[in-house]
């Protein structure tokens, strides 16, 4: 057990625990904090995996948010390939996986998620890639050479941008999964549908509606069965089927749960000294009503809010994320609620490649797309705050 207790702990060792490094060191200078993370990297940023790492926009080493210095000179000392198991708030304590015991006066909670397996006969054979991690990425990246085949299952985030990456890469590309176009769950049908044409002209085999009935090795191959009786031959497979966020700890400590970690504005868990932030936090968003979200900007601006929080700093949280994905040439930023469920007005330059797809609820914007328009987030962000009804005709040229 560590004699004094640390004035800060963060547990997980992401880009919301390294936000919240920042946030902290605005408003305490002194303060010591220890992050701890069950990786063994310190803390990356995860959106270049599936992207600019393949696209070679970004290098290796430019992943990583900061440098040994930064945390030598904030005073942060980080705990790597360590796993927390036990929190008692009452005795502010956490134990790791090897039996040693933490005490802290404030704890962040930013554990992330894990990926979500395949439940059917051989979704837990050896060489899957479930992709999450930057261990993940160099495997695939050593497996990925030219001429090789891979099955990507899942048509979400991860399967529409390692998919793309593979393509480019040089390898024989085929998806599999249960929508009828790619990222249906974001992308209107017709968007998704000419996205999804886009991917078969670049070559990707994209079967939908479908999903993966057995696995079996073939040598050193696998043998996909799929419920509609198609049998896939791959050198890989690549899993992205949403993830699972990771509460156990908070459960552990009997914090509230529920679809996640259950936060106040302050992003303040049931307990007044721990805060939760990113993937698993669940927060009453003041514009759209409350959410988990799992994407990179949230978690950044999470973390670093929690952080001035936990230094004392009392205000709600009110940013509304966004995110952004690049398929082949076809780049995107998106903000607010973006669920395909909704009505969607499209204000395109040109159709489903540059332009604004607009989601509306009652009358209001909920959210947008900016499709191959770059920038314009705020604009966007002005628009889901404005009170009132919008006319389908405002919204036209609104953002260019
Ligand atoms: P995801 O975006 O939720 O997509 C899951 C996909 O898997 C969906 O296409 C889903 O289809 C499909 N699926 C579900 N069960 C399946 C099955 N048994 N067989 C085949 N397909 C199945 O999750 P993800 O792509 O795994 O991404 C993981 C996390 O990383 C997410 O939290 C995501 O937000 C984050 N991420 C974000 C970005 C970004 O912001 N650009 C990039 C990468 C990852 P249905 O939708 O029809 O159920």
């Amino acid at each position: 057990m560590t004699d004094h207790p640390y004035a800060y702990v963060a547990v997980g060792a992401g880009p919301a625990a390294s936000a919240a490094v920042e946030g902290i060191r605005e408003r305490d200078a002194t303060g010591s904090i220890l992050l701890i993370g069950a990786e063994d990297d310190p803390p990356y940023d995860r959106p270049p995996l599936s992207k600019q790492l393949w696209s070679g926009a970004k290098k290796a080493d430019d992943i990583y948010l900061h440098d040994r210095a930064f945390y030598d000179r904030h005073g942060v000392e980080l705990r790597l390939g360590t796993r927390v198991v036990a929190l008692d708030p009452a005795a502010r304590t956490l134990r790791d996986a090897g039996g040693e015991t933490y005490r802290y006066q404030k704890l962040l909670l930013a554990t992330g998620g894990t990926p979500r397996r395949l439940t059917i006969p051989g979704g837990d054979l050896g060489g899957l890639c479930y992709f999450r991690t930057v261990d993940d990425y160099r495997r695939l990246r050593s497996a990925a050479t030219a001429g090789r085949s891979a099955l990507i299952i899942g048509g979400g985030f991860i399967g529409s941008e390692i998919a793309a990456a593979l393509r480019t890469a040089g390898l024989a590309v085929t998806m599999i999964f249960p929508g009828q176009w790619l990222v249906s769950r974001v992308f209107p049908e017709a968007l998704g549908r000419a996205l999804t044409d886009r991917y078969r002209d670049k070559g990707v085999e994209v079967l939908t509606g479908d999903t993966p009935l057995s696995i079996e090795r073939d040598g050193e191959r696998y043998r996909t069965r799929t419920q509609s009786g198609s049998v896939i031959h791959s050198d890989l497979i690549v899993v992205g089927i949403g993830i699972t966020p990771n509460i156990d700890l908070a459960r552990v400590g009997g914090l509230e749960t529920g679809n996640g970690v259950i936060v106040s504005p302050f992003l303040r868990t049931s307990d007044p000294d721990i805060y939760a932030a990113g993937d698993i936090a669940r927060f009453p968003e003041a514009v759209l009503g409350p959410r988990r979200i799992e994407h990179w900007d949230n978690a950044v601006s999470q973390g670093k809010h929690a952080g001035r929080n936990m230094a004392g700093a009392a205000e709600p949280f009110t940013s509304i994320p966004f995110f952004f994905s690049d398929l082949f040439e076809f780049g995107y930023e998106a903000v607010g609620d973006t669920d395909s469920r909704h009505e969607t007005l499209a204000d395109w330059q040109e159709e489903n490649t540059t332009g604004v797809v607009y989601y509306l609820s009652a009358g209001r914007v909920r959210g947008a797309m900016m499709c191959n328009l770059f920038g314009k987030v705020d604009a966007a962000r002005e628009l889901i705050r404005r009170e009132g009804t919008i006319a389908a005709r405002e919204l036209r040229g609104a953002i260019r």
